[in-house]
């Protein structure tokens, strides 16, 4: 896949404010947060541009490493009690603008439904 602005920030040649990292995920806050907290959530490895790329073999770990963090990141900056909501975009109708796979983490208010 091609490089996004998301490898940049990765390897830190771009700043961005950083909540999260271990081996395997990365996670800051969106640049236009659209909720009191709103969390971009990403893989290291720049392999997946979209979750349909997700292959179970390939990239369950992966998958595993997104949500834990989602779950300790949302403790850490308490909303997990009052719930909050985990989104992926894929492609265009699905808002997707960035092709590095992310989770969003959106709280701190209550969401709507249906989203926009
Ligand atoms: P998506 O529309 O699901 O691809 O989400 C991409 C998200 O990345 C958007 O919510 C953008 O606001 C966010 N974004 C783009 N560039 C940056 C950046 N440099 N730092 C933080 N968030 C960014």
């Amino acid at each position: 896949m091609s490089e996004t602005i998301f490898s940049k920030i990765i390897r830190k040649e771009i700043p961005a404010e950083i909540v999260y990292e271990n081996e395997a995920v990365l996670a800051f806050k969106d640049i236009r947060p659209q909720a009191p907290v709103h969390i971009l959530i990403i893989p290291k490895i720049d392999e997946l541009e979209t979750i349909k790329d997700f292959q179970k073999d390939k990239h369950t770990s992966i998958l595993s490493s997104l949500f834990e963090a989602a779950n300790q990141i949302a403790k850490d900056l308490s909303i997990s009690n009052e719930g909050y909501r985990l989104v992926i975009n894929c492609g265009a109708n699905g808002g997707q603008e960035v092709y590095h796979l992310h989770m969003h983490l959106l709280g701190g208010r209550k969401m709507n439904w249906p989203p926009g």
